[in-house]
């Protein structure tokens, strides 16, 4: 669905990409991993066009990325291809990032009527579907101030799934929530995975990542250092970096 080429991301003097290229193929769950400040989140934003990058190719199934300018000032040339782009590659946030003055109903309804111009009596039944998924369709009336960490963050996803996407990408999903609130949306991320859905996931959680991924990226310094099948990167872990960074996080 996605790939990546030897994408380039700078801010001013600070290099967070230097030449990363990766692909998520369709149904497959990708999880990155790597330290604080490795540019997990930034590979995310730029896989989906929420940055600007400087250099390197970007294919949504197989269809370059249009770019307009050159180096610092490259830009996506054109705005259909980026929304198209926002709509079928799915960002779902550490901060769960619901609106608070709307209902979850309407929190989750929201952009594929807005965005998408769909008919709001069949989004709004989709909704209620994707709701019931995740567990919290009892939830629909209610404002995310009174839900719990974990039932915000599974109203995310379902969020998420109500524009019906290509593709889910996760950004630490659980870092924001309480242990036994993490496994609630844990066991909805794995369903998730286990119905085939291709899957992109940040995450610091190991266990998630080797229990779900089909691939796992180590990425380091703006680099990827090692990836593979989890049994291999996390049972025999060949780079002396990957070796250490794991044995900091058990
Ligand atoms: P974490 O695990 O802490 O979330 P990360 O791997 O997601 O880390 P990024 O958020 O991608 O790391 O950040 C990579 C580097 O880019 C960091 O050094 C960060 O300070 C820098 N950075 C990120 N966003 C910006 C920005 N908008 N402006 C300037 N520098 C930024
Ligand atoms: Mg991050």
């Amino acid at each position: 669905v996605i790939e990546i080429r030897d994408l380039h991301k700078s801010y001013g003097d600070l290099e967070v990409l230097k030449g990363v290229s990766m692909t998520a193929p369709r149904g497959h769950v990708t999880s990155l991993i790597g330290s604080s400040g490795s540019g997990k989140s930034t590979l995310l934003r730029c896989a989906n066009l929420l940055e600007d990058s400087q250099r390197g190719e970007i294919l949504f199934n197989g269809e370059p990325i249009l770019w307009k300018g050159d180096g610092p000032h490259r830009r996506p040339a054109d705005r259909k291809q980026v929304t198209r782009i926002r709509t079928n590659l799915s960002m779902v946030f550490q901060q769960f990032n619901l609106w608070a003055h709307m209902t979850i109903l309407e929190n989750v309804m929201e952009a594929p009527v807005t965005v998408l111009g769909r008919d709001r009596k069949e989004v709004e039944e989709k909704a209620r579907i994707y709701l019931d998924k995740v567990g919290i369709g009892d939830k629909c009336d209610v404002y995310p101030a009174q839900m719990s960490g974990g039932q915000q963050q599974r109203a995310a996803i379902a969020r998420a799934l109500c524009m019906e996407p290509q593709a889910l990408l996760f950004d630490e999903p659980t870092s924001a929530l309480d242990p036994e609130l993490e496994q609630e949306v844990i066991k909805v991320i794995k369903a998730l995975a286990e119905e085939g859905r291709t899957m992109i996931i940040v995450t610091h959680d190991m266990r998630m990542a080797s229990d779900i991924s089909d691939h796992v990226v180590f990425l380091h310094k703006g680099l990827i250092e090692e990836e593979g099948h989890p049994s291999e990167l996390f049972g025999k872990p060949k780079s002396e970096r990957l070796k250490q960074f794991l044995s900091a996080t058990v």
